[in-house]
């Protein structure tokens, strides 16, 4: 009977060296006794989830680490990002990413609308009202944000943002790319859509009850990121198994929806530093009863990586290191832990620094690595792999593999 396969993804895990820890990655300063029982335990690597020194993207990284080629099948975030605030998206539909924001005397003041937290819902309502010559849909996001949809044939997504990515200026006028007429039409329609948006949000009771209480109206729709939902071969079609998520972030929501994939909603799971671990690892390891594959990404640290705080990025990893203690009782099944990518404190941004990289479970070849770490895990058994082929190894080591050949 074939294993199940767990995937834990730590967002953002990877570092480089910090000064103030010693010269140790925020990973390697960590003490993560769970941690690195798995990798004496287990079989460990270092991966480079697209290929080594490109740095991926949290939507990029999780297509890559599902088997999918990031270059073929990535047009942009607005589509991930749609599927993953609940907006179902076909395969041709265009997505676009948005930032209600603040225009005034016809320039942008505040790209966030003062990072509008109520009356979002209605405005979108009343945007859903205008006429634009083609099926769309805008739907809010958590605070200033939101995606639109264009749903019609026919249409390309290689248009310029209207977003002028700053403030003091006008908004920009969307334009196509390339000499597509495809183009051309969204690009049309996307302009249209910015002047009617404009016209029913300039005196919308949200925006008038928002001046008069001294705050900045949402009063404009900047539109950005355009994509082209694409055509993925389901992961369940591709690989047979029963694959479900547990992901705080919308986006990573998305590229598990968008690949078949069923999301399970964890209370207390916020995406955020203050998110429930236990519960997480309590209901990922229930999961594992229902499902062949179930993927498990945690945030933190990718948090604590942007805004530059190496001794909170320690703290988040001992918390996730504490409640692994849940996951005993999964020794029939094969479990990893790894990253999407790096995201090192000095840097404050993502890089394409390898990750490390444990597979435990009943038959993998124990290597005598003795620390789940950067530096560590290079001398592992799995030496450097890509993230696309991660879960071809889970597959096969846990029973879910196909020959390939007689
Ligand atoms: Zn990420
Ligand atoms: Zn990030």
């Amino acid at each position: 009977m074939a294993s199940s396969i767990l995937m834990i993804i730590y967002d953002g895990i990877g570092d480089r060296p910090v000064k103030e820890l010693d010269n140790r990655t925020p990973l390697e300063a960590a003490k993560t006794p769970n941690l690195d029982r798995m990798a004496k335990k287990g079989i460990n690597g270092i991966m480079d989830t697209i290929a080594p020194g490109i740095i991926p993207g949290s939507d990029t990284g999780h297509l890559a680490l599902l088997g999918y080629d990031p270059f073929k099948v990535y047009t942009g975030r607005g589509p991930f990002e749609a599927a993953g605030i609940g907006i179902e998206v076909e395969p041709g539909d265009i997505a676009f990413r948005c930032n209600f924001s603040t225009i005034e005397e016809g320039l942008i003041t505040n790209r966030r609308a003062g990072r509008i937290k109520e009356g979002t819902k209605e405005l979108s309502d009343s945007i859903n009202q205008i006429d634009i010559g083609i099926d769309f849909v805008f739907q809010e996001g958590v605070e200033h944000r939101g995606v639109l949809i264009f749903k019609e044939d026919g249409l390309g997504s290689n248009v310029s943002d209207v977003d002028p990515h700053e403030e003091g200026v006008p908004y920009l006028t969307s334009k196509p790319i390339s000499d597509n007429e495809d183009d051309t039409r969204t690009a049309e329609i996307l302009n249209e859509f910015t002047k009617k948006s404009m016209k029913i949000l300039s005196d919308h009771p949200v925006n008038e009850l928002r001046v008069d209480m001294g705050e900045r109206p949402a009063n404009i729709v900047l539109a950005r990121g355009s994509g082209t939902v694409p055509h993925i071969r389901s992961l369940p079609e591709r690989t047979g198994m029963k694959c479900a998520a547990i992901a705080g972030i919308p986006l990573v929501r998305g590229v598990c929806l968008m690949a078949g994939m069923d999301i399970i909603e964890v209370d207390g799971a916020t995406g955020g530093m203050d998110t429930d671990i236990e519960a997480i690892y309590l209901r990922a390891k229930e999961a594992m009863k229902e499902y062949d594959f179930v993927l498990v990404n945690i945030k933190g640290c990718d948090l604590s990586g942007h805004d530059g705080l190496a001794h909170e990025k320690v703290e988040f990893i001992e918390r996730l290191d504490r409640e692994l203690k849940i996951l005993e009782g999964l020794e029939e099944h094969y479990i990893a832990f790894t990253g999407d990518h790096s995201t090192p404190v000095l840097v404050k941004d993502h890089s394409g620094d390898s990750l490390p990289l444990t597979i435990v479970g009943p038959q993998v070849r124990s290597d005598g690595v003795t620390s789940y770490d950067e530096r560590s895990c290079v001398r592992g058994g799995l030496s450097r792999l890509s993230g696309q082929d991660l879960l071809n190894v889970l597959m096969d080591l846990s029973g879910h593999g196909e020959k390939f050949g007689a």
